[in-house]
């Protein structure tokens, strides 16, 4: 296990390492994060990661802690001093310790927290044979593009995946919408081998991931739709698969029991993933 975070300024061990019970993202999840991968000990994305945090920051208007440069100080030295090859680092930015009270306090210090967490390279298997999705309610808020700490509907459809024996929930709106995951993206490829994910508006998280794999996408000269698109489309579509930072890219073979086209991996998929495989063995600063 990483060993060392970083608190508010200074490096501790990790057991020693704690927050004031008044940080308000401990009372109020009135904070945001990140999750950036760790590849051979280079942090994969930071740029794009540290400006979706200062989004986040700046929906909520919790001031900055500190700037790029002196933060990707800060993720250098938390990767090195634990000695990071492979595994994740996560930020965490709430809006700091202030006397319990909904209203948002003046002049507070935005608190800071970066911790490592090492992990061996993902699970081959997942990618290999494909994960299966359930299909929940939507039941979030009206700003899933903020990436807030605020994350109790994401646990309890994840759980409720696992209970089902399923790797993830696919979440669906009123209208029938898949929207996204509980910590992916959703993707589809339809009967022209288009590839079509929902439009990064308010009801979904524009995932670093997300974002990279469109761009691959492109590269490959394959059509890209940000689109809504329904359970029943889902359905039918040829293939389909999410996608995070920490799991890449993941093959959905089977939505609520039912088989997605062959029931097996697809070839574009199966592309995508190699893509970003290559993507990730390129990138880190
Ligand atoms: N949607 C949700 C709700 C998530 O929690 C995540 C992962 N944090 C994603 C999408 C994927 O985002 P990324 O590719 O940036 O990890």
């Amino acid at each position: 296990m990483a060993r060392v975070a970083y608190v508010n300024g200074r490096y501790l061990m990790r057991d020693m390492a704690a927050v004031s019970i008044e940080d308000r993202g401990y009372q109020f999840a009135d904070g945001v994060y990140e999750v950036i991968w760790v590849q051979q000990g280079r942090p994969v994305d930071l740029g794009r990661h540290l400006d979706r945090l200062d989004d986040s920051l700046q929906s909520l208007g919790i001031s900055r802690p500190m700037s790029h440069a002196a933060l990707k100080v800060v993720v250098g030295e938390v990767i090195r001093r634990n000695l990071l090859r492979n595994g994740h680092v996560y930020i965490q930015s709430t809006r700091g310790v202030s006397r319990r009270d909904h209203l948002i306090p003046e002049g507070t210090l935005p608190s800071l927290v970066v911790m490592a967490s090492r992990e061996s390279q993902r699970d081959a298997h997942i990618q290999e044979q494909g994960v299966a999705v359930i299909t929940i309610p939507d039941i979030r808020w009206k700003r899933c593009d903020i990436k807030s700490i605020a994350l109790l509907p994401n646990i309890i459809g994840k759980q409720k995946a696992s209970q089902g024996n399923a790797f993830d929930a696919w979440q669906v709106n009123g209208h029938d919408i898949i929207t996204e995951g509980t910590t992916t993206n959703a993707w589809i490829i339809g009967a022209k081998g288009e590839v079509i994910t929902h439009p990064a508006n308010h009801s979904i998280l524009s995932g670093i991931t997300r974002q990279v794999v469109m761009e691959l996408a492109m590269e490959e000269g394959l059509s890209v739709y940000e689109r809504p698109f329904t359970v029943a489309e889902a359905r039918r579509a040829k293939e389909a698969f999410i996608t995070s930072t920490t799991n890449y890219v993941v093959p959905v073979v089977s939505i609520d029991g039912h088989k997605v086209g062959a029931g097996r991996p697809g070839p574009v998929t199966k592309s995508l993933l190699k893509r970003y495989l290559a993507h990730m063995a390129r990138d880190g600063e």
